[in-house]
């Protein structure tokens, strides 16, 4: 699937390889269109301490509206966005919606840390440093509850090019996570850089998660790993009890999955998460 099948409009031109430059002008204007006229939507997924299913934060994930209330999920776009120019706008959708859910819920007195997913476009483009800046400004966005989620799998030689914005964007304040941890480049040559990126958290990879309860090697080195690294870890894709049950043996504490919930609509998420949710009566006055 493609991006061009976001629209019915784009769906009545068939792309030619010879028409390769018309194709991704009309992505773009499909993609800009649609951003302008509501289709992008952002998702939400708890993350949870798993211990007591103490709320610790969210996963902001993208979706694409069509017009019959059907979403697309990013596996149908992301890519062709990334390889057509459009992600940078579809990413600062993205984080702009991210920054108003933070501050609508500060109003409320709630100060949730927002996880959001950045692709290694945004990493390359050098824009991204000043709009976060701008955005946190104008939403007053408290650094410390925004994590940015770079992946792994993003080419090594292409995080090394952005160590110095990542070490920017944590003296910023904001936390940076490496999503799919294990999945990309776990050699040894690797692991050493590892050391030295300015990342705050690995997420494990739910392919390590899926496997459990019966084989637990993979997840058993993963998290080694990170302790190791004296890295916190969060597993995602906790999909059922035993895989809970093991990841508490491993004293790993936090986590993410349809166990707990899919990723949901905001109201939803709101009305499920943040309904019971201890106030703090002096943020609220802010
Ligand atoms: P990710 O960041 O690793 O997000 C986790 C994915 O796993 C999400 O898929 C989520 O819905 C799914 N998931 C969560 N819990 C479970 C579970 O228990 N079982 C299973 N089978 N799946 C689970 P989703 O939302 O389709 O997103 C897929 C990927 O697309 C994300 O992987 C992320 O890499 C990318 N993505 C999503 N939103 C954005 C965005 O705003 N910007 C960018 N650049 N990429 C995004
Ligand atoms: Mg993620
Ligand atoms: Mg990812
Ligand atoms: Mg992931």
């Amino acid at each position: 699937q493609h991006l061009s099948q976001l629209s019915s409009q784009a769906r009545l031109h068939q792309p030619q390889p010879t028409e390769q430059a018309r194709r991704r002008q009309s992505l773009e204007n499909t993609v800009l269109t649609g951003i302008a006229q509501g289709r992008c939507a952002l998702f939400f997924q708890p993350q949870l301490d798993i211990r007591d299913k103490r709320l610790i934060g969210a996963e902001g994930l993208l979706r694409w509206r069509h017009e019959d209330g059907s979403y697309s999920l990013p596996a149908d776009f992301i890519t062709d966005a990334e390889q057509n120019g459009v992600m940078v706008p579809l990413g600062n959708w993205v984080l702009e919606a991210s920054c108003k859910v933070l501050a609508s819920w500060r109003q409320r007195g709630i100060t949730l840390p927002l996880a959001v997913n950045i692709s290694a476009k945004q990493l390359q483009e050098t824009n991204l440093l000043p709009h976060l800046k701008l955005l946190m400004e104008r939403y007053q966005v408290r650094p410390s509850q925004l994590m940015l989620e770079i992946t792994e799998t993003a080419r090594i030689d292409e995080l090394d090019k952005s160590l110095s914005l990542l070490r920017q964007l944590r003296e910023l304040g904001v936390l940076v996570a490496l999503d799919d941890f294990g999945m990309g480049y776990a050699s040894l040559s690797f692991l050493n850089r590892l050391r030295t990126l300015p990342v705050d958290l690995l997420k494990i990879d739910r392919s390590f998660i899926e496997s459990l309860p019966e084989d637990p090697v993979m997840l058993r080195i993963v998290s080694a790993i990170a302790r190791v690294l004296e890295l916190p870890v969060i597993a995602e894709g906790i999909e059922n009890q035993a895989q809970l049950d093991f990841l508490l043996s491993q004293d790993i504490c936090w986590g993410q999955g349809y166990l707990f919930a899919e990723p949901l609509p905001q109201t939803e998420f709101e009305q499920r998460f943040l309904s019971n949710l201890p106030v703090n009566a002096a943020e609220s006055k802010n």
